[in-house]
């Protein structure tokens, strides 16, 4: 931790996983001697890098590019590359770390890596979104490849960016090869990708609530966040019979009391990926919702104090701070899947524990995108590509079983039911024994 003392996300991410994994390091010393956990904090590589684009305006700007290889001990790196302001080596080295455990749990041979840049697409026109990714491909492509890093999308990085980034990847490696995965349909991507983590996230609930003998049928559920992940979760609650009151951006957010029916999140898709509009637009549409803007001032978030059942944090880190997830407890709500990384703060999963909530960390509920990733991987190698309900029923099967493993763990190393310290020992212990296997490197 003195190594690298500004790296607040990094240290968070680090000391929950150290908490959870001491019982399993006391009882299998070998781990220690092995230096274990001293290497799985070390990145096995960082790359950092310039990457100057021009805008309309035929005015030079700079951003910073980063890529983290955390861990090949499973396999090839893998995970997302995030384009937003906050961009920084902090929250790059936290996501990579958190994505070695996730990708563990999903039982496919994938090791864990994130990237990003601070570059903020939002106000970009597409030719400037283009002249920044090919940029960003120019250093960065150096470093990948289907055998040793393949990058997916993340905050700002959906199909568009996706595909500029390959286009420019092609190019310069004169290879098509599965070097990215959230690919366009036409040209290897798989279907069930771009759905997979707001559906992993749902059938991650379902599971959870099952050992309560319940199902989400009615449940009534807050969502955060209005992109990616955020949409498919509506989509996938409801197909299952659930209503969702609230979706929120980084201005704000709206409460629709009547619920997010399939229609209205017609609209969401249109304002989101096609508009690239503001969800206070959705209150404008549908006046009988109220929309909030984000107060800085405020010490909780006001999203998260609206009585409902469950709830999918699904926009971005420390969302959800102790006084929000109090008032979630006192507003009756007793299931938490995250579908975000890192979305709760410590001290509001220590609330949620505490009040014998169904906790689901994102490393666990949200990793139905990195297996889907990984089936998208198996299908380009393969030269096939399987239909919708293929893909979907494997996605449902490995949400099933992280489910199994986190649970099994937990039991295991005397925590039952908490997920948290499951998932955290059931993927170091994979990730743990595959570098014992390999040696000291
Ligand atoms: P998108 O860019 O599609 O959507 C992100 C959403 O979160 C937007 O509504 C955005 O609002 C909001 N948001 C971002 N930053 C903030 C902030 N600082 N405060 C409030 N709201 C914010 O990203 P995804 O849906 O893909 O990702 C959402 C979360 O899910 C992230 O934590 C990501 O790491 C995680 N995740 C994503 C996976 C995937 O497959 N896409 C896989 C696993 C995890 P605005 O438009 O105003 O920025």
């Amino acid at each position: 931790m003195a190594r690298d003392p500004f790296e607040k996300e990094f240290h968070q991410a680090v000391t929950e996983v150290i908490e959870s994994v001491k019982p399993v390091l006391d009882r299998n010393p070998e781990y220690r001697h092995a230096g274990i956990m001293e290497r799985l904090i070390e990145p096995e590589r960082v790359v950092q890098f310039r990457v100057p684009w021009m805008d309309d305006q035929g005015q030079v700007r700079v951003n910073r590019g980063f890529r983290v290889q955390m861990n090949s001990a499973i396999g090839p790196y893998k995970g997302g590359m995030r384009f937003h302001p906050s961009v920084n080596l902090s929250i790059m080295k936290f996501l990579a770390f958190e994505q070695v455990f996730k990708n563990a749990l999903t039982t496919l041979p994938i090791g864990g890596g994130k990237g990003g840049s601070d570059f903020d697409p939002k106000g970009k026109s597409d030719n400037e979104v283009m002249r920044f990714c090919q940029s960003f491909m120019c250093e960065l492509f150096r470093y990948l490849g289907p055998y040793t890093d393949v990058p997916a999308g993340d905050i700002g990085v959906g199909g568009r960016e996706i595909g500029y980034l390959f286009g420019m990847y092609k190019k310069l490696k004169n290879e098509f090869s599965g070097v990215l995965t959230g690919k366009s349909l036409n040209w290897g991507g798989s279907l069930i990708r771009p759905e997979a983590t707001g559906y992993g996230s749902v059938f991650f609930a379902d599971e959870m609530l099952s050992t309560r003998k319940q199902s989400l049928k009615d449940k009534v559920c807050l969502v955060s966040g209005s992109g990616n992940v955020a949409q498919y979760t509506i989509e996938k609650l409801n197909h299952l019979g659930a209503k969702v009151l609230t979706l929120s951006d980084s201005s704000g957010y709206v409460y629709d009391e009547k619920g997010i029916d399939d229609a209205k999140l017609q609209y969401i898709m249109y304002l989101k990926n096609v508009k690239r509009g503001r969800i206070k637009e959705y209150a404008e549409k549908y006046p009988k919702a109220v929309y909030t803007a984000f107060d800085a001032g405020t010490d909780h978030n006001p999203l998260w104090n609206h009585k409902a059942d469950c709830v999918f944090p699904s926009a971005t880190q420390n969302e959800i701070n102790a006084k929000d997830a109090q008032n979630l407890v006192n507003n009756g709500v007793y299931m938490v899947s995250e579908g975000a990384n890192m979305p709760t703060m410590p001290d509001g999963i220590d609330i949620f524990l505490d009040n014998n909530i169904l906790y689901a960390p994102g490393k666990a509920a949200n990793a139905g995108g990195v297996a889907v990733s990984g089936l998208e991987m198996s299908q380009n190698s393969m030269r096939i590509r399987w239909s919708r309900q293929e893909v979907e029923s494997r996605l449902k099967s490995i949400m099933q079983s992280i489910h199994a493993s986190c649970l099994l763990a937990s039991e295991e190393y005397g925590t039952p039911g908490n997920y948290v310290n499951g998932a955290n020992i059931a993927g170091f212990i994979k990730v743990a024994d595959s570098m014992m296997d390999q040696g000291i490197v």
